[in-house]
């Protein structure tokens, strides 16, 4: 069994994020060391201002305990971070670590705005943690920021992801994660053919924690040595199952996460 370090917020409410990503990673085999990055008592869409605790003090005496533990991770997958300082201790402590894999999703807006409380220092912060990564998975958004120009709904995304690329190291791929293409939403990379797309239909609606459970599932994908074109292909088709699924559940209560049940049956018929 190999062990994934998940790092990322763990909101008691709401079914998002790091709640998501343990079932998840859990039932691809892997033992999960679940480091919440900051505590809510819900996710922030839909339940009006939560209670935070921000970890900052908490995390230098997390990576301190578990350098004398000599713990070890393989792989590491790093979601929501939520401030600077909390950016630069992931990457201080990751930058020791010598893992066969690490996944960031860069998760810092959408429809063309940072999310409120982050800024350039923050957009700065991340450029700097995805040079540890072997592959990052910005939506449209967090693409533009990262690569530092305008957005747009349809980037021109050769462009875009030739920029990104050039922010990584040698042999890491830049994810855009919500590109759309005709009827279809999915993933574009570059490759040495050109843009790349895997996609499935798009469903009506908008669902909380479908981009928090994707990484997940790609990074869990990735660990177990599927390509990176594989690993696409079944997370697209994995979140279809999971959306679908919300969908016809008909909820009463819109604002909990994906339904998991669906997603979860396809990733153990995997073996
Ligand atoms: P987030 O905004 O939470 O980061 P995304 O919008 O990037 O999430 O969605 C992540 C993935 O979830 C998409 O690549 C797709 O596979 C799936 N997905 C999201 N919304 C839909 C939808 N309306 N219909 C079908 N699949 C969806
Ligand atoms: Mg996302």
């Amino acid at each position: 069994m190999s062990s994934m370090l998940v790092a990322e917020d763990l909101s008691a409410v709401g079914g998002i994020s790091l709640s998501a990503a343990v079932p998840v990673l859990t039932a691809m085999n892997y033992q999960v060391a679940a480091l919440p990055t900051s505590l809510l008592s819900t996710h922030t869409s839909g339940y009006g201002v939560p209670a935070v605790v921000n970890l900052a003090d908490w995390l230098p005496r997390v990576f301190d305990h578990w350098t004398q533990a000599q713990l070890d991770f393989q792989q590491g997958l790093i979601g929501y971070v939520g401030t600077v300082e909390l950016c630069q201790l992931l990457h201080n402590y990751l930058a020791q670590q010598k893992l066969d894999l690490l996944v960031v999703d860069p998760v810092m807006g959408d429809l063309g705005q940072l999310y409120s409380g982050f800024d350039d220092d923050y957009v700065a912060a991340m450029r700097q943690l995805i040079q540890l990564a072997d592959v990052i998975l910005p939506n449209v958004t967090e693409a533009s920021l990262l690569a530092g120009v305008p957005y747009t709904a349809e980037p021109n995304l050769p462009s875009v992801l030739r920029q990104l690329q050039k922010l990584l190291k040698p042999g890491a791929h830049a994810v855009i994660t919500d590109v759309t293409k005709n009827d279809q939403i999915g993933c574009a990379w570059l490759t040495a053919d050109g843009v790349q797309f895997v996609g499935e239909p798009r469903l009506a609606g908008h669902y909380n924690g479908t981009g928090d459970t994707l990484a997940a599932v790609i990074a869990g994908l990735l660990g177990r040595g599927f390509s990176l074109t594989r690993s696409l292909e079944l997370a697209n088709q994995w979140l279809h199952i999971a959306v679908a699924e919300t969908l016809a559940e008909s909820r009463s209560d819109a604002r909990q996460g994906v339904a998991l049940g669906g997603l979860l049956r396809a990733i153990l018929t995997l073996g």
